[in-house]
């Protein structure tokens, strides 16, 4: 058994910790909400009333939380003071390259070992251990990773060394957030041109319009019944987050000199849907602004 302590228990962090803990680990968690403990507690979790009791005793400290800002607090604050220098430090949230090689710096010069591993899968992937986790890290601390993410896992590939995790991560969701805009483009089409839902979707599923966010994750209500479109685009994937993964990758191309024009078209249209007020909604809620009627999802 390992200790683990977990913090940030939102819509993937509360079915990541439930995993540690259904694999019999102690798992100590702490989120500033306090719904999300207890929903960690219901699971087999330990509730920590602070982030320094949390990883006082870890073997490993794993985050999930919104963005860079928060990484950098959680770990300058409160993991390094607190955790036993032995502790595996591990942050799955999805954050700038930038920020993950500083925690890392960080990391290193206070005696930690620490690798940056986001995931990709979504919520429901999260709840069944099914995630893919992209990790940057050194070399030699791979294979501890490995064992660590596993509960959580359906696949856990190194992309090298602090950072590229992140790297591979934002060209990753690039990929997602331009899938997602052509596949709701697609089907606010094909209701135009009178196309029944389910219909189009079992021919393009088994076609060329085939993508995970067709087939995971469709858009529209109905085909695909874990989908947040069935739940009326709530606690999935949220519009804030992808815009937040878009803004990264328009950041990272201007900064490498990579061209990414659809990537700037996809930021700007998410930037648009955010700034209407559906910042909290799933991700594939766009599917309304593409089909003219925002009030369907209010
Ligand atoms: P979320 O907003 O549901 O959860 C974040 C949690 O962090 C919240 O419960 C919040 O209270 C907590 N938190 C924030 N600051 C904290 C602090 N200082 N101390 C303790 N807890 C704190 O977000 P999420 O959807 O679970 O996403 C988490 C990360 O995972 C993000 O970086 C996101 O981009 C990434 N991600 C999300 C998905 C998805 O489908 N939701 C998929 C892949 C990756």
């Amino acid at each position: 058994m390992t200790r683990i302590a977990f913090i940030g228990l939102g819509a993937m962090g509360g079915g990541m910790a439930a995993n540690q803990a259904r694999a019999g680990h102690a798992v100590a968690a702490f989120d500033l909400s306090a719904h999300a403990v207890a929903r960690a507690v219901e699971a087999g979790c330990h509730a920590a009333s602070s982030i320094a009791e949390a990883v006082a005793d870890a073997d490993a400290v794993i985050t999930m939380l919104p963005a860079g800002p928060q990484v950098r607090a959680v770990y300058a604050e409160a993991v390094f003071a607190h955790a036993p220098k032995t502790a595996l430090l591990l942050d799955c949230s999805t954050i700038d390259v930038e920020s993950a090689r500083a925690v890392a710096g960080q990391a290193r010069a206070a005696g930690f070992r620490f690798a940056d591993a986001p995931v990709s899968g979504g919520v429901a992937a999260a709840e069944a251990g099914q995630l893919t986790f992209m990790v940057g890290c050194d070399e030699p601390d791979f294979s501890t990773i490995e064992t660590v993410l596993a509960p959580m896992a359906r696949a856990v590939i190194r992309a090298g060394d602090h950072g590229a995790g992140q790297a591979a991560k934002i060209c990753n969701n690039l990929i997602l957030g331009v899938t997602m805009l052509g596949t709701c483009e697609a089907f606010a089409l094909a209701e135009k041109l009178g196309l029944d839902a389910q219909n189009f979707y079992d021919i393009a599923s088994k076609s060329s319009g085939q993508s995970w966010s067709m087939t995971s994750y469709c858009p529209w209500p109905g085909p695909v019944p874990t989908a947040p479109s069935n739940r009326g685009y709530e606690g999935g994937f949220a519009v804030a987050m992808m815009l937040k993964d878009l803004k990264l990758a328009q950041e990272a191309a201007a900064r490498s000199g990579a061209s990414s024009p659809l990537g700037a078209q996809a930021e700007a249209l998410y930037a648009l849907f955010d700034g209407l007020g559906y910042g909290r909604k799933d991700f594939s809620s766009i599917l309304a602004l593409l089909r003219g009627v925002l009030k369907d999802i209010d």
